[in-house]
């Protein structure tokens, strides 16, 4: 046993909470399973942690245990609320709530540095949370690392490597500015109810500064036009760059007959940087 609360199951039926699709609800019930995730975050105990999506509370009680500082969970289901307060009850002053979408609300206002993010997402706004959290304009973010449950396939598209199926835009916003590593598995089963697909955990660590300098909005347009049409040759895909794109990609020693999927992070850079001066 990991606290004195009762069993995750138990909390489940007091406080009838039967899993909604429409939230993405997809629970962890073995704790020591939520507390072998915090525990991929590293040494927590000096962190604050933002957990969007808490649900019953099974990580946050995992988050908890593993000595978090101070724990600030964002959940849109009221129906949680009980549970949760049970769980802020058992651990005074290191667990702070807030209803509501984590795609409206500001956690910063209620968490002091260093700050991890540590979640099992909802599928539903989990890639449009990742790409806030690794787009801001300024650099290094709030937060220090990013350790989050994805179905695998998008799991495989963060770490993905040039070249592969996977390589694509949600790879290079990720790579640009953090170190990525899949740091964990997790079949169907382990989740009640079981999803339709496997998972996976992502540990992103942010770095000091990025791998190569480029305007970020640059960057993340040409990296969007690229991957939009990934089977055309690069020229063709980045007609809307003007005229001279051919020269602009030799300029950044890309070949206008590439295609996306074949461009290095540092070339994609380098092309941001071509754009950028013209
Ligand atoms: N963390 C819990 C666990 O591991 O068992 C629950 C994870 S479940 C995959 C996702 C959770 O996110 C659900 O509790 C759901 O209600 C919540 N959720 C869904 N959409 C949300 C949103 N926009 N903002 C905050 N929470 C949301």
């Amino acid at each position: 046993m990991i606290d004195a609360l009762p069993p995750l199951r138990d909390v489940i039926a007091a406080h009838d909470l039967k899993a909604r699709k429409s939230l993405g609800q997809n629970f962890l019930l073995d704790l020591n399973l939520t507390s072998k995730i915090a525990r991929q975050a590293g040494d927590l105990s000096g962190c604050d942690v933002l957990e969007i999506g808490p649900g019953p509370g099974g990580l946050t009680r995992g988050l908890l245990a593993s000595g978090a500082r101070r724990v600030l969970a964002i959940e849109k289901d009221s129906r949680c609320l009980p549970a949760l307060e049970q769980i802020a009850a058992a651990y005074p002053g290191r667990l702070h709530i807030l209803q509501g979408d984590a795609l409206d609300i500001d956690p910063l206002d209620h968490l002091t540095p260093p700050i991890r993010i540590i979640a099992n997402l909802p599928y539903n706004v989990g890639t449009e949370l990742l790409i806030r959290w690794l787009t801001p304009h300024d650099w290094p973010p709030f937060w220090q690392s990013l350790t989050l449950m994805f179905q695998r396939e998008v799991a495989e598209r963060i770490v993905a490597t040039p070249g592969s199926k996977a390589y694509g835009r949600l790879t290079l916003l990720a790579q640009w500015r953090c170190d990525a590593r899949i740091v964990m598995s997790l079949p169907p089963g382990a989740f009640t109810p079981p999803p339709k697909v496997s998972s996976a955990v992502v540990h992103l660590t942010a770095l000091p500064a990025p791998r190569y300098p480029a305007d970020p909005d640059v960057l993340s347009r040409v990296v969007a036009a690229a991957f939009n049409q990934r089977r055309k040759m690069l020229r063709s895909a980045l007609k809307g760059y003007g005229a001279d794109i051919e020269g602009k990609l030799v300029s950044a020693g890309i070949k206008p007959t590439d295609r996306a999927e074949q461009i290095s992070l540092e070339q994609f850079c380098a092309l941001a940087r071509v754009l950028k001066q013209a």
